[in-house]
């Protein structure tokens, strides 16, 4: 018998076959790459995985369920089931030098932000990363400048990748049913990155303030960290204005800024 699934493990499993198979064939797995499945759980992506990729690694907290993976793919040289934190595992180990890995994973919500942040730290090794991800979230991700969704997180990722939404996901298609909607992501790694910095951790600081109160003004929120006059003739030379806010700036916006 099936274990009940557990809520500490953020468990809501995907319910349709039509809906994994979308998902895998929105990966475009090419027989020569590897994939890394975050939270492989009963397996309803990872056979459709297996069935396209050269080699795939299923990473899974859960020792029942993982143990139930083992059997499933027992005899199968083309995967291996990895019983750990994926928070915790040391992801060199498993991405190959030289051949880029792509990440795949119906992922529990509330470990998505170190989940992203974890892939972006290794962003040269990976292609590209398939998430499902709260459709708020998605959408935080995915905003451009001008959108009111549009703040660091957005911002973050773009430094690394190419975010997309590739399709919403109804609550319905898991179980247990969660309270919202979620949408498979797409970040497609840059191979090198879109702006220039100096110094990449003044950049992300500078961004972190900049949204820090996004009702203020770009000029408030930076008060404390940069001189007001150096604000102010960057906001005129742009043609952003005095009273521009953070969400208008574009990460070439911000990346001028924090060279400045
Ligand atoms: N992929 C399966 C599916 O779509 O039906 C399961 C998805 S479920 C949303 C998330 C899975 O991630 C669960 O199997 C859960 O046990 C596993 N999980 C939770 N935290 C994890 C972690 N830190 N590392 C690896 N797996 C984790």
């Amino acid at each position: 018998m099936l274990p009940k699934p557990k809520k500490s493990l953020g468990q809501n499993f995907l319910v349709g076959a039509n809906l994994n198979k979308k998902i895998v064939e929105a990966c475009r797995i090419k027989n020569d790459e590897t994939v890394i499945e975050i939270g492989p759980g009963k397996g309803a992506l990872t056979g459709l995985i297996a069935e396209k990729a050269k080699y795939t690694y299923a990473v899974e907290i859960d020792k029942e369920l993982s143990e139930r993976l083992c059997m499933n793919f027992i005899g199968n040289t083309k995967v291996k089931i990895i019983l750990a934190d994926f928070l915790n595992i040391d992801l060199n180990r498993y991405l190959p030098c030289g051949v880029k890995t792509k990440i795949i994973g119906n992922i529990p919500y509330y470990i998505t932000t170190p989940i992203i942040e974890k892939l972006l730290k290794h962003s040269e090794r990976i292609s590209w990363v398939y998430l499902t991800v709260q459709k708020e979230y998605a959408r935080r991700i995915c905003a451009e400048p001008g959108c009111k969704e549009y703040g660091s997180l957005s911002c973050f990722v773009r430094y690394y990748a190419k975010p997309k939404i590739e399709f919403y996901i109804k609550s319905g298609s898991f179980y247990p049913k969660p309270k919202v909607d979620s949408a498979l992501i797409s970040l497609q790694m840059h191979s090198k990155p879109p702006v220039e910095l100096k110094d990449r951790e003044r950049f992300f600081a500078l961004i972190r303030s900049a949204f820090a109160q996004k009702r203020k003004t770009l000029k408030n929120n930076l008060k404390s960290v940069l001189p007001q006059q150096t604000i102010c003739s960057f906001l005129e030379k742009t043609g952003l204005g005095p009273k521009a806010r953070a969400e208008e700036l574009s990460l070439q916006n911000f990346a001028d800024l924090a060279n400045l």
